[in-house]
């Protein structure tokens, strides 16, 4: 596994797959207050790519067309709050997009473990507790450890989704999924536009 990190956008020419894992690190869960700080990308083939977010950046080009890119699937895990976070931040809003969380939620309705660790657990047999989570992530230099944990957030996306896939089309909810999928952008923008924790379509 090798993880690239880089300052402020994808460098110029990196091709990355269909299917791209995306992740962000913030300084915190108000996307109004806390600043994005790094987002973290994979395309499945084990390397992780990370780019550091700087202070006042508005802008990165190249991180935006791949957000925007109707041909890339960008695969979330709880995908609203890195949505909005990356919209708030650069007006790039992230689609066609899968969100693990949501395709968990649909078909293991016999749990309420949810979490990016059990489902790593549990449908791929890989341990995550090892990596630590909490740190400074607006630190101009991450160490070695927040590379590690921040590389753990988008290396095992790809194998999770094949698993709920399967689980998807098993239990006859990928249309469903889909419809989900398809919505959350626009979930995303009631998030930063005044309905965070408001059901719309509740009565
Ligand atoms: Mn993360």
């Amino acid at each position: 596994m090798t993880i690239h990190t880089y300052l402020g956008d994808l460098p110029d020419g990196l091709k990355l797959g269909p299917i791209v894992a995306i992740d962000c690190e913030t300084m915190g869960l108000n996307p109004h207050r806390d600043r994005l700080c790094l987002v973290q990308l994979s395309d499945g083939d084990g390397n992780a790519h990370l780019v550091q977010i700087t202070q006042d950046q508005t802008a990165a080009p190249n991180l935006c067309a791949l957000l925007t890119d109707p041909n890339t699937l960008k695969l979330f895990h709880f995908g609203r709050f890195d949505i909005a976070a990356m919209f708030h931040r650069f007006g790039a809003l992230a689609a066609p997009v899968y969100c693990t969380k949501i395709a968990s939620k649909l078909v293991r309705t016999f749990t309420d473990r949810h979490g990016l660790k059990n489902l790593a657990q549990e449908l791929i047999g890989v341990d995550m507790s090892k990596y630590q989570q909490s740190s400074d992530w607006g630190a101009s230099h991450l160490t070695d450890a927040q590379k590690d944990y921040a590389a753990s957030d988008v290396l095992y996306l790809h194998q999770i989704k094949d698993k709920l896939d399967a689980m998807l089309a098993r239990e006859n909810r990928q249309e469903m999924a889909q419809s989900c999928f398809d919505f959350l952008p626009t979930r995303a923008k009631l998030d930063l536009a005044g309905w965070p924790e408001i059901d719309i379509f509740a009565h």
